[in-house]
């Protein structure tokens, strides 16, 4: 099995060529990157890392490939384009999954079912807007004329590990439908996906230039794509001091149009007057934890029960400890895992740290399951309780596998711990009672709400948070279109 995804893999490192630049494989003159399989430790292979001086050469083709114009100019060819490349990734799909699986630990199965058909879904979402535009017309006594929406011109595209391949359609589905040139960095952790994607969608048309892929570090290549004269908006998802980094390149820089979706500390709330299946509940909370390892920016990393029955939370709570234990933790490769590993030594650390010192100051552990594999970088699913506030647990985003059970009498009370957060990407409310969801709805405050189930929403629908979650701008939906275009007057005056 994965013969031939092997295959795409070991065509890849052995090109050795770490950027796709004006249409071109070009090996990188910066630094050496060893790429590590968190699943085994193993260094699968190594490129090189683009240097400062070949950003610049990427940002010189994109600006050339947009002022050429026939991109920016022609939405139905680029519509065109765009469902060519999205069947090219169907195509190659098996592949991509692989590549993602094996670099950054995301279970082959989820990869394949979910991020690959995203990025085809959104590809396909935003060729049906190419072009579309219609504007508006206005008149008055001084002359006639129109607004109308036209690209940024180069925009940059800095991207995380979490979904490697999924997160770059976010981001470049838009920005190419909207008749921009692109120049994407994927993260240091999963370079392999995209530099794959470049290739398909040099196949499938897009013209040189328009699409240039860059493997490097934030400190050489994503600084230098902050900090770029050149570059006219910047799509990044990632974390919040790096996002606030990018902030200040762009003032430091050309006041580049930035939008950024940052971390979360979703909630997932159980309203047990209104929930009838509490097991259900609990089962879809543990899936809403501990999918991709806890590593998603909607990870649902406390779980607040809502009522006073004492019989029932102490069911709900052996239900979700139950849940947990029925997690398989293995080989992301390996069609009956259901957990992966973690991203790299540093989050290893940096989770077993965290929860080591919320248990110090009187946490309790529910659930941890007893064994993870020995090398690669994994952390086990742990449920806790009773997380002191004084704890970086108590209040960060931990972006692992790990989530807290939290339980308060009043509706209110569990409004006030999402909304009270820095943070408000996203949140889960268990709630059957129709008037009731509405009564959550107009409350919370969160970019993505999920009533009787975890979700993001689709691709039609606009991703991103509210407070210190984001900074403008949404994935997803027609409103990502906006992060990437200009509103433009055109005004003809009447003598
Ligand atoms: P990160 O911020 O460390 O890295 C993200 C990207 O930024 C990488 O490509 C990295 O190379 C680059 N980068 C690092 N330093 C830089 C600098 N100084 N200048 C420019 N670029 C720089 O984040 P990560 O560890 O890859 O991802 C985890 C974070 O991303 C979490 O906080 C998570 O919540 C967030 N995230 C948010 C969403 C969302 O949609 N809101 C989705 C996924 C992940």
């Amino acid at each position: 099995m994965h013969e031939k995804s092997r295959g795409a893999l070991n065509a890849l490192i052995g090109r050795g060529c770490g950027l796709h630049v004006d249409g071109q494989w070009v090996t990188g003159e910066g630094a050496p990157l060893d790429l590590v399989s968190p699943a085994t430790g193993e260094v699968i292979g190594s490129l090189r890392e683009a240097s400062e001086a070949q950003v610049d050469e990427a940002v010189a083709a994109a600006c050339r490939a947009f002022s050429a114009g026939g991109w920016a100019e022609d939405g139905p060819h680029r519509a065109l384009v765009l469902r060519r490349l999205a069947d090219l990734v169907l195509e190659h799909a098996e592949d991509i999954a692989y590549l993602d699986a094996v670099e950054a630990g995301k279970l082959f199965r989820d990869s394949l079912a979910e991020d690959v058909g995203d990025v085809a879904a959104n590809l396909r979402f935003f060729a049906d807007l190419c072009g579309r535009d219609e504007g508006r017309y206005l008149q008055d006594a001084s002359g006639w004329g129109w607004v109308r929406k036209v690209p940024v011109g180069v925009v940059g595209a800095i991207l995380p590990w979490n979904f490697p391949i999924a997160m770059l359609g976010w981001k470049v589905a838009p920005a190419l439908a909207a008749g921009n040139a692109v120049v994407l960095k994927p993260s240091e952790d999963s370079t392999l996906s995209a530099l794959r994607f470049a290739e398909l969608a040099a196949e499938a048309g897009v013209p040189h230039g328009v699409l240039n892929v860059l493997t490097g570090t934030g400190a050489v290549a994503g600084r230098a794509l902050g900090l770029h004269p050149d570059v006219d908006a910047l799509g990044f998802t990632g974390s919040g001091p790096v996002g606030r980094a990018l902030l200040e390149a762009s003032a430091r820089s050309n006041l580049k149009k930035i939008s950024l979706e940052l971390g979360g500390r979703a909630g997932y709330i159980v309203d047990d007057a209104h929930v009838s299946d509490l097991e259900a509940a609990a089962a879809d909370a543990v899936a809403a934890a501990f999918g991709t390892s806890g590593q998603n920016c909607t990870a649902s990393s406390r779980v607040i029960f809502v009522g006073d029955d004492e019989e029932r939370f102490v069911r709900f709570r052996d239900a979700l400890v139950a849940a947990a234990g029925r997690i398989t933790v293995g080989d992301p490769l390996d069609e009956a895992a259901d957990m992966g590993p973690v991203i790299n030594d540093a989050a290893q650390e940096r989770i077993a740290d965290w929860v080591d010192e919320a248990v110090s100051l009187g946490a309790t552990v529910l659930h941890r399951a007893p064994d993870v594999p020995a090398r690669g970088t994994w952390y086990p699913p742990t449920i806790l309780a009773d997380v002191p506030a004084n704890s970086r647990l108590g209040t960060g985003e931990i972006f692992g596998p790990v989530t807290q059970l939290v339980r308060v009498s009043s509706r209110e009370e569990a409004v006030s711990a999402i909304n009270g957060e820095p943070y408000g990407l996203a949140s889960t409310v268990w709630c059957e009672d129709l008037a009731m969801v509405r009564w959550w709805a107009d409350r919370i405050r969160v970019g993505t709400l999920a009533i009787n189930g975890y979700s993001e929403g689709t691709v039609a629908t606009p991703f991103g948070g509210m407070r210190q979650s984001g900074f403008w701008g949404r994935d997803n939906g027609p409103e990502a279109l906006d992060a990437y275009q200009e509103a433009m007057t055109v005004w003809i005056a009447q003598g």
